[in-house]
Formats: C-alpha cells, structure tokens, sequence
C-alpha cells in the first residue's frame, strides 16, 4: 500500500494512508501517528484536518470520551488494499 501523501502536513511523523471503515468501506485518509483524518475530496493539509475520533463518535453515535471504550481500531477500520 503506498501512501498517498509523502507525510503528514499536521505532525511530520507519519505517511497519510488510506483506510477505510469497515462497517460501510467508505474510504478515508488517516495519520495513525496522530489520528488526523480526511476524507477523500478534501485538500490534504493542516488546516483541513478531522480528527479521527471525532468522526468516529458522531459515526457510531457515542459521546467523545467513550468512542474506543470496548473497542478498537480494528473494530471500526482497516487498510484499504
Ligand atoms: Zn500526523
């Protein structure tokens, strides 16, 4: 899988690669360094960045704090291949 940003605009860590969740398989673009998140039309860049867990909360309809109590990123998403 080949990212598809050199690396990520937010912390300078990571590659942004895609993702997708597993529930739909909508595709999405992730830093797993730190969880910045976009979805695919949107401009790669720090100033365009969601944060992984806030889509992931209002997605599953539970409040910020709790979206990774009882499960975990495997649960939600995987590698697109
Ligand atoms: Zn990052």
């Amino acid at each position: 899988m080949a990212p598809v940003w050199p690396v990520c605009p937010c912390c300078e860590q990571m590659f942004v690669q895609v993702y997708r969740f597993k529930d739909g398989g909508e595709p999405f673009l992730l830093c797993t360094e730190c969880e910045a998140f976009w979805w695919p039309d949107a401009v790669v860049g720090e100033g365009t960045a969601l944060l992984l867990d806030d889509v992931v909360a209002e997605r599953l309809g539970v409040a910020d704090g709790r979206v990774w109590t009882g499960r975990t990123w495997s649960d939600v998403l995987e590698p697109q291949e």
